[in-house]
């Protein structure tokens, strides 16, 4: 149907539909474009902004104040405070995120078939396939093309080659990709396929309404079914929303256990056994310019130890935040500025097997988790990769950014003895999280699992969970085609049908 903003809506008010989405991200717009093109009156609430490519503040900071939540400054507590780094706008992470697609690792799939068997009936392998089939041809998914790949990720391929590393171009969703290298401030060029522009379009082609600052505060249950939810809107009005056949919750793995705990919906292990994909990173100098401003955000990745739990991949993001990489400070710092272009920044994405927890405190969201012994040997072990990557590909210096630990390192043997003799304690390591599981786990048994295997509420009818607080355990990979593929399936289950069903989304002209 439209695009409408909860900024224009100052009083009292309220709306019906079929099924109300909660979160406009990958989850969110996958079950809307699913739920539309079916016929149904579909209604998204997403509690962030829509803003068009033109509109993307063009500084890290502007931007993260813009479209992340909480500034991108929330954090898990714990041992130390870790960011939780997550979109708030239209479209979720989706617009801001590196646009690196992975699909389900078939691995990982069977893993969480040996724990429940709930997986392969409510999840079968094949509608998963064909569901990323239809997700990746909609969203252009493809290799990244070299010609605008620039030296950040050819290096990386570089250092990956001489050390016997398996390695690869990242497959992206984008289309006609310039290599602005901008995709975490969201691509000013609408280049990056993200559900905003892609799934979402298609959902109001079909029909839906997609309503922008607009918070769901709570949900509306009564004799044992969702009938809707309460929200509050940017201009300051209640909004109450009536759902004649479902409610689906897509607000993130953060946000949906702690919605459902608002919400007073407590049976089960709701908001227990967040897991994560912490990462940190190592900074390196090349006496060549490498200007990581430029060519495609993430363009390489080294897959070669992802059976130890690591995963490398290029970074790209504003200077500013390369800048706060350099070593040194005051004068030695302003010395170093100029050095800049020769600067890159590559990660490791850790697959740590920690638990934690989200809890409601006083209506406000709060993620306790905290790295094991085993996460912190991971990232020690995952810079002295990165490291021996960035050496090999021609660094003279790489900066860790390990407190305790010196801050330039030049050869192997410093590398070693960072990953033996490296700093203990979490507060050493300046760790982020930008992936997120786990917290409504899907399964049989109530005591144990949150949503049934085909993603309803254990004790509230109508009541579906979309995102990936359904996945059993984090993945190792990238998570934003496998959360679509879940999705999908979760749309078939909100109709009643068979996930093995395939309905045809009929194709859309582009959206405006
Ligand atoms: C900087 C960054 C880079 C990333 N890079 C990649 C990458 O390259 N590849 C990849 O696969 N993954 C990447 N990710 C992760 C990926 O984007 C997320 O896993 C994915 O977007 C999660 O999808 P989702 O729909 O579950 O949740 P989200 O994308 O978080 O969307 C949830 C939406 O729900 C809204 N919401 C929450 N609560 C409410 C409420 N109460 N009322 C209304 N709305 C609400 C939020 O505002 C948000 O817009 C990245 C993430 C970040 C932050
Ligand atoms: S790399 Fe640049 S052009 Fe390509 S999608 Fe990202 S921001 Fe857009």
């Amino acid at each position: 149907m439209t695009w409408l903003s909860g900024g224009d809506l100052a009083r009292p008010t309220t709306m019906s539909c079929d099924v109300a989405v909660v979160g406009s991200g990958p989850a969110g717009a996958t079950v809307a474009r699913a739920l539309a093109s079916a016929g149904l009156r579909v209604l998204v609430l997403e509690a962030g902004p829509r803003v068009l490519p033109a509109q993307f503040e063009r500084s890290a900071f502007g931007s993260m104040a813009a479209t992340y939540r909480g500034l991108g400054a929330t954090a898990a507590l714990g041992a130390a405070p870790t960011p939780l780094v997550q979109g708030r706008m239209v479209g979720g992470s989706s617009p801001v995120n590196g646009a690196i697609c992975w699909r389900l690792p078939r691995d990982v799939y069977d893993e969480w078939c040996g724990q429940d068997d709930a997986v392969a009936h409510g999840l079968p392998w094949p509608a998963l396939e064909a569901a990323t089939d239809e997700i990746e041809a909609r969203l252009g998914v493809a290799p990244t093309d070299p010609a605008v790949a620039g030296p950040k990720n050819l290096l990386m391929a570089r250092g990956a080659e001489a050390l016997g590393l398996e390695h690869r171009p990242i497959r992206r969703n984008v289309r006609d990709c310039r290599g602005l290298g901008r995709c975490m401030q969201g691509c000013p060029e609408g280049h990056k396929q993200s559900v905003d522009l892609t799934l979402l379009g298609d959902a109001v082609q079909h029909g839906a309404t997609v309503l922008s600052d607009a918070e769901v505060v709570e949900l509306t249950v009564s004799r044992g079914r969702a009938r809707g939810l309460q929200a509050r809107t940017m201009g300051g009005a209640r909004l109450t929303v009536q759902a004649g056949h479902a409610v689906v919750l897509a607000a993130s793995a953060v946000q949906t256990p702690a919605l459902l705990l608002r919400s007073g919906l407590r049976q089960g292990p709701v908001g227990h056994g967040f897991q994560g994909h912490p990462g940190v990173s190592m900074a390196g100098r090349f006496l060549e310019p490498v200007r990581m401003w430029e060519g495609a955000t993430q363009g390489h990745e080294v897959i070669g130890l992802r059976h130890e739990g690591l995963k490398f991949e290029a970074l790209g993001f504003d200077l500013t935040i390369l800048a706060a990489r350099l070593p040194g400070w005051g004068r030695a710092f302003a010395d170093r500025l100029p050095e800049l272009p020769h600067w890159v920044e590559w990660g490791v994405a850790v697959r740590s097997r920690t638990r934690g927890r989200v809890f409601s405190v006083l209506g406000r969201t709060v993620v306790r988790w905290s790295p094991s012994p085993r996460d912190l040997a991971q990232y020690r072990r995952g810079l002295r990769v990165l490291g021996e990557l960035m050496l090999a590909a021609g660094a003279v210096e790489v900066a860790p950014g390990v407190r305790g630990a010196p801050p330039l390192l030049r050869d192997l043997a410093g590398l070693r003895a960072l990953e033996q003799d490296g700093p203990r304690g979490a507060a050493a390591y300046p760790a982020v999280i930008t992936h997120m599981f786990g917290t409504c786990r899907l399964g049989r048994d109530p005591r144990r699992s949150v949503v049934r295997p085909d993603l309803r509420h254990h004790h509230v009818d109508g009541l579906y969970v979309a995102d990936s607080s359904v996945f059993p355990t984090n993945l190792g990979v990238n998570p934003q085609v496998p959360i679509m593929a879940v999705a999908a399936l979760c749309a078939r289950h909100v109709q009643g049908l068979s996930p093995l069903q395939s309905p045809p989304v009929p194709p859309c002209a582009p959206p405006t």
